[in-house]
């Protein structure tokens, strides 16, 4: 098992030590792990400011838990980047600055709106909700090259005021075919984000289906991530989302090490 999203207490909404991370995944049995904590940047709102505050501290502790548990992990370097479009020179001078092994983009606010708010919802359809994410995600591909797969694809489904209704995931998916056909063009791909499996739908993010979409359309870079926030969070129900990955036909995840893609059979 290979936890491609963990934060540590370096993101603000996070709980736990590097420490109780890599303990946790060695009593599990995980191989490998990636730190990938936030770099968001302009949060609308200050309530909800995730963002690691000092990058140099966070990258020396990484390196810290490496040589403390190089016998029995392999702990890697992440980030999540917190996409928005006017932020792309940021991100990437923060890129450059600071080397790491693997970096989630994900978008975590998109017209000035927090999806997590009821705000972002209004005036919309649930259809729309979905759009407006999705239209933005490939505005980000379009536009934004340093990252390697793309966080929590149908993260909407998850705070969206209109109860969860069956075949949901289905909205958007002309737009999702496009975000699919140019991730694939450029060599990047998507996680499977387990934290999914909390919400109603009762599937990951994106749900399993948009994986089924993505990899039927020659889609090969899949990453599964925890996105654990505490130390139950890690590699939560990695054996389910394994088996699902299998019974939709993937035979194989992606691990980076220097934001190379290397594959890893399941
Ligand atoms: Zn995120
Ligand atoms: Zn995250």
């Amino acid at each position: 098992m290979f936890d491609y999203h963990i934060h540590s207490k370096f993101s603000v909404d996070a709980k736990m030590s590097m420490d109780e991370a890599c303990e946790r995944a060695i009593n599990l049995g995980v191989k490998e792990i990636v730190f990938t904590d936030h770099i968001d940047m302009d949060w609308p709102d200050d309530d909800r400011h995730f963002a690691i505050e000092n990058i140099e501290e966070y990258i020396l502790d990484i390196e810290r838990v490496q040589r403390r548990y190089k016998d029995s992990l392999i702990v890697k370097k992440g980030m999540e980047l917190g996409y928005q479009p006017h932020l792309i020179d940021e991100l990437n001078l923060r890129v450059k600055r600071f080397p790491v092994d693997f970096i989630i983009s994900s978008i975590h606010v998109i017209d000035g709106l927090d999806p997590y708010k009821q705000t972002y919802y209004e005036g919309k359809t649930k259809k729309e909700s979905y759009e407006r994410y999705y239209e933005e995600i490939l505005h980000m591909i379009q536009n934004f090259d340093n990252f390697d797969v793309v966080g929590h694809i149908d993260y909407v489904k998850r705070y969206s005021p209109i109860p969860w209704e069956k075949g949901e995931h289905l909205y958007g998916m002309d737009i999702l075919d496009e975000i699919f056909k140019l991730l694939i063009e450029k060599g990047k791909g998507i996680e499977v984000n387990t934290s999914g499996y909390r919400h109603v739908s009762n599937t990951p993010m994106p749900d399993m289906e948009i994986v089924k979409r993505f990899h039927s359309m020659g889609g090969e870079i899949i990453t599964i991530g925890s996105d654990a926030h505490s130390v139950e969070g890690v590699a939560y129900l990695f054996e389910r989302a394994l088996k699902e990955l299998k019974d939709i036909g993937v035979d194989k995840l992606c691990l980076f090490t220097n934001r190379r893609p290397d594959f890893v059979y399941i």
